[in-house]
């Protein structure tokens, strides 16, 4: 039974690195005529209030997202600013868009979604958030469903894997998967989220992904723990023919996070 629920971390600091990334490469990747596909493995529900209970009460997107607004860590001109105010607009100031809606923000009429989300209730609100976007939601395994669709018509695009970890064996199984499907669909962006733990429970994991892709760009950056004894102390991301202009924001991002 799946009990993580994205809504009390959405738009913490380990957000901010993921979504940074994402929106800089999509904002890319669509700058091109040329449509492409759009798939995740993990959706969560696609759209957050930081004024719910349950984000008041970790108090993570204040330390995140609405911080580094303040201290203007993300320029006017940056794409998950554009995408951030654009859902504001839609839904008022305390909104916070997941991976999903953050897309919906850059996709054209010609691009493709595909977006797994396995948990009933989350699955729910993100076909609701999702509304009118044209995005395919799979209430399945995500893994299984970017198996059975790459390589995706159309051939260019992304994939971004952001799994919760709640499953012990995600470590075990992440690095199969990306060797799956990278050989299955070589010109894709695959971009794979991962926490950094104190206990350094991720290090196998990201060991075995860098030694199969010595190519891949790993964007790691640190933080101070949510609250004493949060296991979680940084956030990294693992990208696969990562677009020109990704490694820079990355280098961007941790002289930023390096000051926290
Ligand atoms: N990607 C989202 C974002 O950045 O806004 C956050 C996703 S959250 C970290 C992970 C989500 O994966 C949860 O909503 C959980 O219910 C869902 N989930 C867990 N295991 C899954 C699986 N095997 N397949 C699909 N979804 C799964």
């Amino acid at each position: 039974m799946l009990s993580y629920q994205h809504l009390y971390h959405a738009g913490n600091l380990a957000d901010l690195h993921k979504h940074a990334l994402l929106a800089m490469m999509l904002s890319y990747l669509t700058a091109k005529d040329k449509p492409l596909s759009y798939l995740e493995t993990h959706a969560g529900r696609g759209l957050y209030d930081l004024n719910a209970p349950e984000a008041i009460r970790t108090g993570e997107a204040a330390v995140g997202i609405t911080r580094a607004l303040a201290e203007g860590w993300l320029p006017a001109t940056h794409p998950l600013t554009q995408a951030l105010n654009a859902v504001r607009h839609q839904y008022g100031p305390t909104a916070y868009p997941g991976s999903p809606l953050i897309a919906a923000h850059f996709l054209r009429p010609g691009d493709r979604a595909h977006l797994a989300e396995l948990h009933p209730a989350e699955g729910a609100a993100l076909e609701q958030a999702m509304f009118g976007t044209g995005a395919q939601i799979h209430g399945q395994d995500g893994f299984a469903m970017a198996n059975a669709i790459c390589p995706p018509t159309p051939r260019r695009g992304l994939l971004l894997i952001d799994p919760s970890y709640e499953i012990k064996t995600d470590y075990a199984a992440v690095p199969r998967f990306v060797g799956q499907i990278a050989r299955k669909w070589n010109v894709g962006v695959i971009a794979l989220w991962y926490p950094i733990l104190v206990d350094a429970r991720h290090r196998a994991m990201t060991e075995a992904l860098t030694t199969a892709h010595p190519q891949a760009l790993v964007s790691e950056v640190s933080f101070p723990p949510a609250r004493a004894g949060h296991g979680m102390i940084g956030s990294g991301m693992f990208i696969l023919n990562a677009p020109w202009g990704t490694e820079a924001e990355a280098e961007r991002l941790a002289q930023r996070f390096a000051t926290l």
